[in-house]
């Protein structure tokens, strides 16, 4: 009978029993145990060409012959190091001889003898014209013996659990890569046919290459096979999700006479980008089906407007719009815009930000066509059933349950999720894949350029003369102090010092102070006073980070910034820029701190998101930007593949292919996925 998944790891004479304990100790029983274990990268240790030694700083491997071995011990407490000298083990024993070191492990003479053929794996150091390999892996080779395990061949490295060494598992994979049959897995992906570069492959041959592959060619073709499969699960649940929505029902909202009374009563014309991008959500909002759209445009893009556009399309069909957002200072300059522009209209707009309605500022959430408001508006009983859109700003912000219970709030009513987080097309697909996604990638004409410049902390004299000039010209500036190893209260108090420091340089400008344990009018007050201009300068702590639009502040200096990330960074930034002057932007960093300049010179080069998003994610890899994005669920295994465009949208293609001949995903091969595609969460539950 040949090995199947579920055969137990004892059934198998190649493992001792030694070895079996100690997996199974580790939960490690049976067969799919161990072949599910994905190696996390490999070693290419192929290179055993029986040449003679010679010094390297990679590891390499060599074939050997054991002609000595003895243990040395070093002064009275006997501390030892086992040796083997060894030749190439084709014979050149013209050439020098190699020393394999064991320090502190006497033991080693039991294990390695004279006379042994050996693999070796290490780096080869010379010290005194001798040359030495210390700790080198190693497998003994019995003489009939021409596979080889650890080495001489393009060689797995797993992620160990404690009590594991490398080679127990390894030798376990092993053995059951050679014991398994071509069929003892089924294929979750659809025929191979389809599947173009795929051609011969199946999951079988894929999981046991992915352990012990012949060449690095049929390994890459081993792991984008696995990772098309973990992308295609994805796929077939976003779709499957976006599909459901689709048919669950929802309202027409048709825009009429009011949005263009809107339009044309803006103090500006709405660029290309917004105008098309109005007219997808409306288009979608028009329809039957409930709207699922995510608005995506860089910071400053003017993403507000084309929301509060959407939202008269509700409004007009005799619905309720709502736009929540993640901080209250955002609220309620949504809140100030939206009787500027709305309420000239006949709307009523209402603001709901504290937990009780007494917090409220203004009018009965029940009857305003209107409300914007924090997540306080998840709590307010009034706002219930008339609800037609639901607009999420800064979107990331928020969690998937708070989104969740807003939308659940309205009966099927349109969702439009905001967010300047540029994501590249392919992970676009994969974390908001049951979205439509409209883009603003047009800025406003008429805005100044923003330079950015990275100082050193020590040159803030030269700042402070600068900032006064602008000052005197009119601007108005935001001085940003710093996030302090998480802690809000130490935030508070470094913003507080460079207040009154700012105060004292600044004698003749009103300098106001925002942070995050001022009460929620204290909040209010300031930025009202800011964006009025009686201040004109704002010491803030990160809670300016999102949505704040001053159009006139054109000076942003951000102590300490080598401690933020650049996604955040350029959300900071964000708020300046927003008017027609040139705005300025300086990046404080401590004095000596290379690493930092070096981070952030992408910064001084560009204010596009795209690009400072892809710098970011060279540098840390999509597999933390989506771990994060997931937030709860297992990252994916193949993560660093989907940047791999080709494979994500074939994914997808797959997907839409499956769920159109199989709506139910009855196949048997879908029997164990079946649940993660069908699993009832949360709507939108791969959003960021
Ligand atoms: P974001 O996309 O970052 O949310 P906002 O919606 O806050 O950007 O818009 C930034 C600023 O640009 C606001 O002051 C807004 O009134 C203004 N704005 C939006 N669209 C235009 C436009 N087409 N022309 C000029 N100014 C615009
Ligand atoms: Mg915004």
């Amino acid at each position: 009978m040949s090995l199947a998944l579920d055969s137990p790891l004892n059934a198998m004479p190649e493992l001792s029993s030694r070895m079996v304990k100690t997996l199974e100790k580790e939960g490690l029983t049976q067969v799919a145990d161990v072949i599910s274990w994905l190696p996390f990268r490999h070693e290419d240790r192929t290179r055993d060409e029986n040449i003679s030694f010679q010094v390297s700083d990679i590891p390499v491997c060599h074939r050997v012959l054991v002609t000595k071995t003895g243990n040395k011990f070093f002064g009275r407490r006997g501390s030892g190091m086992f040796e083997a000298s060894v030749e190439p083990s084709g014979g050149a024993s013209m050439g020098q001889l190699l020393t394999l070191r064991w320090w502190g492990m006497a033991f080693m003479s039991r294990v390695i003898a004279e006379g042994q053929k050996l693999i070796v794996y290490g780096k080869i150091k010379e010290f005194k014209s001798k040359l030495s390999m210390d700790h080198p892996e190693y497998e003994i080779l019995d003489d009939d013996e021409t596979a080889t395990i650890h080495s001489g061949r393009i060689t797995p490295v797993y992620r160990l659990k404690a009590g594991i060494t490398q080679k127990t598992l390894r030798t376990a994979a092993w053995h059951i890569v050679q014991a398994l049959g071509d069929d003892f897995t089924q294929d979750v992906l659809p025929k191979p046919s389809e599947q173009g570069e795929f051609a011969g492959w199946n999951r079988a041959r894929a999981l046991k290459a992915v352990h012990f592959a012949e060449t690095l060619e049929s390994l890459e073709k081993a792991r984008r096979y696995l990772a098309l499969e973990e992308f295609y699960g994805y796929q077939l649940r976003v779709v499957q999700r976006r599909r459901a929505v689709l048919e669950s029902g929802g309202h027409a909202h048709v825009a009429g006479l009011l949005a263009r009374d809107f339009e044309a009563a803006l103090p500006f014309q709405m660029t290309g980008a917004q105008k098309r991008s109005l007219i997808e959500i409306q288009q979608d909002m028009a329809s039957k089906a409930p709207m699922n759209r995510l608005l995506h445009g860089d910071v400053g893009s003017g993403k507000t407007v084309v929301a509060f556009a959407a939202m008269l399309g509700a409004v007009e069909s005799g619905k309720q719009a709502a736009l929540m957002a993640p901080t209250q200072i955002l609220a309620d300059q949504h809140y100030q815009t939206a009787r500027k522009w709305l309420e000239p209209l006949g709307l009523r707009v209402a603001l709901r930000t504290g937990a009780r309605s007494e917090e409220s500022t203004a009018h009965d959430t029940g009857i305003c066509e209107i409300v914007i408001g924090t997540h306080a508006l998840l709590h307010d009983a009034q706002l219930v059933k008339n609800l037609g859109l639901v607009v999420i700003d800064e979107q990331h912000k928020f969690g998937v349950a708070q989104r969740a219970k807003l939308i659940q709030k309205g009966n099927t009513p349109d969702v439009l999720v905001m967010t300047a987080t540029p994501i590249p097309r392919t992970l676009t697909l994969t974390i908001y894949g049951d979205l439509d996604v409209s883009t603003i990638d047009e800025r406003p004409k008429e805005r100044g350029k923003i330079i950015t410049k990275v100082r050193p902390a020590s040159k803030q004299a030269d700042a402070a003369k600068f900032l006064l000039e602008q000052l005197e010209e009119g601007r108005q500036a935001y001085l940003v102090y710093p996030l302090i190893e998480e802690s809000e209260k130490l935030d508070v108090t470094a913003a507080k010092k460079g207040h009154e420091q700012w105060c004292k340089l600044l004698p003749n400008f009103s300098v106001g102070l925002l942070h995050g344990k001022l009460d929620a009018e204290e909040k209010d007050q300031v930025m009202r006073d800011f964006r009025s201009g009686k201040h004109e300068v704002l010491v803030s702590t990160t809670v300016i980070e999102v949505g704040v639009d001053v159009p006139n502040a054109s000076v942003m200096y951000i102590h300490h910034a080598e401690r933020y990330g650049l996604a955040q960074l350029h959300q900071l930034r964000g708020r300046i820029g927003r008017g027609e002057h040139t705005s300025y932007c300086v990046l404080f960093v401590a004095d000596k701190d290379e690493e930092a300049k070096s981070r952030l010179a992408i910064m001084e080069e560009t204010t596009d998101g795209f690009r400072i998003s892809e710098e970011d994610l060279k540098r840390r890899g999509p597999g933390d930007v989506l771990g994060k994005a997931q937030s709860g669920q297992a990252p994916l295994k193949f993560a660093e593949l989907l940047a791999d465009t080709r494979l994500v949208r074939l994914a997808r293609q797959l997907a839409e292919k499956t769920l159109d001949e199989d709506p139910l995903l009855k196949a048997t091969r879908f029997a164990d996925i079946r649940a993660f595609i069908f699993q009832e969460d949360v709507p939108q539950a791969m959003m960021q």
